[in-house]
């Protein structure tokens, strides 16, 4: 007789699941826990299978399930009218960072709690912020397009080559990723690192970053922070995001502050989609008011196949520096977040619910503390 069930929905592996045993986020590897599961006395429910909704196998099993468990990589919106018809529900485990794919506040209503495993793929998402920042100021595809294609045109890729070093960068949020970011951006010895944020960073922090760059560059006072975002923005050659999605941030890369935004600058968005507004973004890189965008973060996912951000360019330059949704799900951030969705579910069987207080987004029909857009 079972306890319960667990309705784990993760993106398919297919022959790579086979090949790659540490493929843990793919549905077949499921995470690694189906024992221990099981060995709980709760039956594990897997699918792919998320939309739409409510004629999905994620609907039919969440009729029955107490736990659920996704990725933002390819999430099961976990949406108002969901968790209406999923009346046992008492827990929604992120495999990751980042819960805006569950309707918090219907989630609190029911005091469904809500946790994620904070920290997992922190490194992971800065690696890939400096990546997209380097592949569109060095004009990497560009460059690349012509390698493979038998091409040689070096004009046609340097007129758009910048090098990193003495630019202004800033980031919207400077918690775990957007410090991060900083952190590594100081190797390159840039003019200005600034950032945006509810608070400032603790001085010690900032105190670390400019001694590295004293160190490094020679300079020591390079890091800033600036009141107003518009400031910012007007600032930077190179802006990233690294706030998450509530309703402060939604649509706040509209064409108004883009228009704020220096001409010819960079935006990279590894936070979520629906922090820029698609098809403002895509006029400005087809203007060339922005010089390029990256990221690997759309407003649904998958993404449809005739999304903007897919066929997004300029005709003078390739300034689209989009992947899907992978940054912080590598092989190394997989098994992290493995490991914390079991360190999550020992305390839920525990019934000793004693999480990290940093993994908690609601619980008793509250918002965290640490919960998104609260602290402000
Ligand atoms: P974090 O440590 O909580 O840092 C986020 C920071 O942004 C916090 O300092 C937060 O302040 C601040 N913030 C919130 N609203 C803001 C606003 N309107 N303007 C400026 N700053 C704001 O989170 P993290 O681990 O760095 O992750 C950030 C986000 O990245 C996640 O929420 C998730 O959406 C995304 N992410 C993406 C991937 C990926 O694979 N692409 C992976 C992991 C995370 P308060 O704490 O005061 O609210």
């Amino acid at each position: 007789m079972s306890n319960g069930s667990v309705l784990l929905v993760l993106y398919e592996g297919g022959k790579h699941a086979e090949e790659q045993e540490k493929l843990l986020g793919a549905i077949e590897n499921e995470l690694g826990i189906r024992k221990y599961i099981e060995s709980n006395g709760y039956q594990l429910l897997t699918t792919v299978d998320k939309d739409p909704e409510p004629s999905s196998a994620v609907d039919e099993h969440l009729k029955d399930a107490e736990i659920v468990i996704t990725t933002p990589f390819y999430p099961a919106y976990i949406t108002k009218s969901r968790i209406a018809q999923a009346p046992k529900l008492k827990l929604a485990i992120t495999a990751g960072v980042g819960s805006d794919h569950v309707d918090l506040n219907a989630a609190n209503e029911r005091k469904i709690t809500v946790t994620e495993v904070t920290g997992s793929n922190v490194v992971s998402v800065a690696e890939h912020v400096i990546m997209t920042i380097l592949v569109l100021i060095r004009n990497y595809n560009g460059g690349h397009s012509q390698a493979v294609n038998g091409e040689w045109d070096i004009a046609g890729v340097a007129k758009h080559e910048y090098d990193l070093e003495d630019k202004v960068v800033s980031t919207v949020g400077a918690g775990r990723i957007g410090y991060r970011v900083l952190e590594r951006l100081i190797a390159f010895n840039p003019k200005k690192l600034l950032y945006y944020d509810y608070q400032d960073l603790p001085p010690e922090a900032v105190k670390r970053l400019n001694d590295v760059s004293q160190l490094l560059n020679g300079k020591g006072d390079v890091v800033q922070r600036v009141e107003k975002l518009e400031d910012m923005v007007s600032q930077s050659d190179v802006v990233t995001i690294n706030a998450p999605l509530h309703e402060g941030t939604r649509g706040l890369f509209n064409k108004e502050l883009i228009s704020h935004m220096k001409n010819g600058s960079y935006l990279v968005n590894t936070a979520r989609g629906a922090i820029c507004v698609a098809e403002d973004v895509d006029a400005a890189v087809k203007s060339g008011k922005l010089a390029g965008y990256g990221g690997d973060v759309w407003d649904q996912q998958p993404a449809p196949k005739d999304h903007p951000w897919r066929s997004m360019d300029n005709r003078d330059h390739t300034a689209n520096a989009m992947t899907v949704h992978i940054s912080g799900t590598s092989l190394d951030a997989q098994e992290r977040y493995a490991l914390g969705v079991k360190n999550i579910l020992e305390s839920y069987f525990s019934k000793k619910f004693d999480y990290r207080p940093q993994d908690v987004i609601v619980k008793d029909g509250k918002y965290a503390t640490r919960a998104y857009g609260q602290r402000k």
